[in-house]
């Protein structure tokens, strides 16, 4: 059993809103703390003006803040044996990158967590550490490794053959957060070079960073002080118990997973109409009704069924979503007036999963 963490009195889901910065007119009125609602002269259009509370909600382009708010006790709550996870959901275009992967001067969620995760390794020099991350898409409901070179990963989609067990799924053992950095621009180039559309497929699909965390007490025998290799002791990912003993020493597991969300605007074209946008329509709905129940189950000590199984996405991320797992979701907002339906939509499902 491990201790009760100080991130234990916060809900099981954290909701937050972000707005993006505009040069047009900004549609939503945040004059309150945590509260968001339609600015007066739009308001009058809606029948009810709508209010909609958070627990974060933030505008600007500092990632800073905004990391501090949404993120930080997810990874260090993955640093101690918690499962977590963080989401960028919204329309295409109101920040789900700039939120999870930023840019040169406003790093995002995933190079800060990094950055936390190597320097809580550095602070903690009484257990021993290994990392290993993977890097997915999902793509009209199929499942791409970006690590392994596109014309091998085309032909042998991963699988989900058990639990949150994925095959066949290259993991890099990373060392440093410039090891981080080179499996990431890794991925990212074979994630460009499999599309024939990038800016159509990137926002079709779901990305999905995992980081698998292991650790252990350091031993007195120094004999397997390299911690590295543990052979045949350990299953191939998590599957929901975080102790295991290897060696009579306990080794601690846990997965951060960071994903960035398809568009979740409604479908544009008759192509979308079809296949993508029914696959993306199914996957974010699901996701919702999943945290949705998650959070219902845990704030109301209930054990309604959670429909993990309708999507690919929840499906894979079903053991680190259950039990006492972090959740943190970013809904990004586009605040120009001409966004206020698919704004409304995207605080509606912020609503939901609440
Ligand atoms: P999405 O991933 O949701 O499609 P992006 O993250 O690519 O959207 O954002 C669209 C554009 O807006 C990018 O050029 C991005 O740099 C910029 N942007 C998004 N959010 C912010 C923000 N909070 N501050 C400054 N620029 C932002
Ligand atoms: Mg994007």
């Amino acid at each position: 059993q491990l201790p009760t963490p100080e991130y234990g009195k916060e809900d099981k889901v954290l909701v937050s809103i972000r707005i993006r910065p505009t040069a047009a007119q900004d549609a939503w009125d945040i004059s309150v703390p945590k509260v968001i609602k339609l600015s007066p002269q739009h308001a009058k259009t809606a029948l009810t003006p709508p209010e909609f509370h958070f627990d974060e909600v933030l505008t600007g382009s500092e990632n800073k803040p905004l990391y501090n708010a949404v993120a930080k006790s997810h990874v260090i709550a993955a640093m101690e044996g918690y499962n977590a996870v963080i989401f960028a959901y919204g329309q295409t275009a109101s920040g789900k990158t700039f939120t999870l992967s930023g840019s040169e001067d406003q790093p995002g969620i995933i190079p800060r967590a990094m950055k936390d995760v190597f320097s809580h390794i550095r602070r903690t020099p009484t257990r021993e550490y290994l990392l290993r991350c993977s890097y997915l898409e999902i793509y009209n409901e199929t499942i791409y490794d970006l690590l392994s070179p596109p014309s091998v990963s085309a032909t042998q989609p991963v699988q989900i053959i058990g639990q949150g067990v994925l095959a066949p799924l290259r993991e890099e053992v990373v060392t440093s957060l410039k090891g981080v950095r080179e499996v990431m621009e890794r991925g990212e180039r074979h994630r460009r070079t499999a599309s024939t559309d990038w800016n159509e497929r990137s926002s079709r699909s779901h990305s999905v960073f995992r980081l698998v965390i292991e650790s252990r007490e350091r031993g007195e025998g120094k004999a397997e002080s390299s911690g590295r290799q543990t052979p045949g002791a350990r299953p191939q990912t998590p599957g929901g118990t975080r102790l295991q003993t290897i060696g009579g020493r306990s080794v601690q597991m846990s997965v951060l997973s960071l994903i960035d969300l398809a568009g979740s605007e409604k479908a544009t074209s008759d192509k979308e109409r079809t296949r993508e946008g029914k696959y993306i329509n199914t996957s974010l709905l699901t996701l919702g009704s999943v945290i949705g129940t998650l959070a219902e189950n845990a704030a109301k000590h209930k054990n309604d069924h959670v429909p993990y199984r309708n999507s690919k996405l929840t499906r894979l991320l079903q053991p680190s979503l259950s039990g006492d797992a972090r959740i943190s979701v970013v809904c990004t907002l586009n605040p120009d007036v001409q966004a206020i339906p698919e704004s409304t939509s995207t605080l509606q499902f912020a609503s939901r999963i609440k």
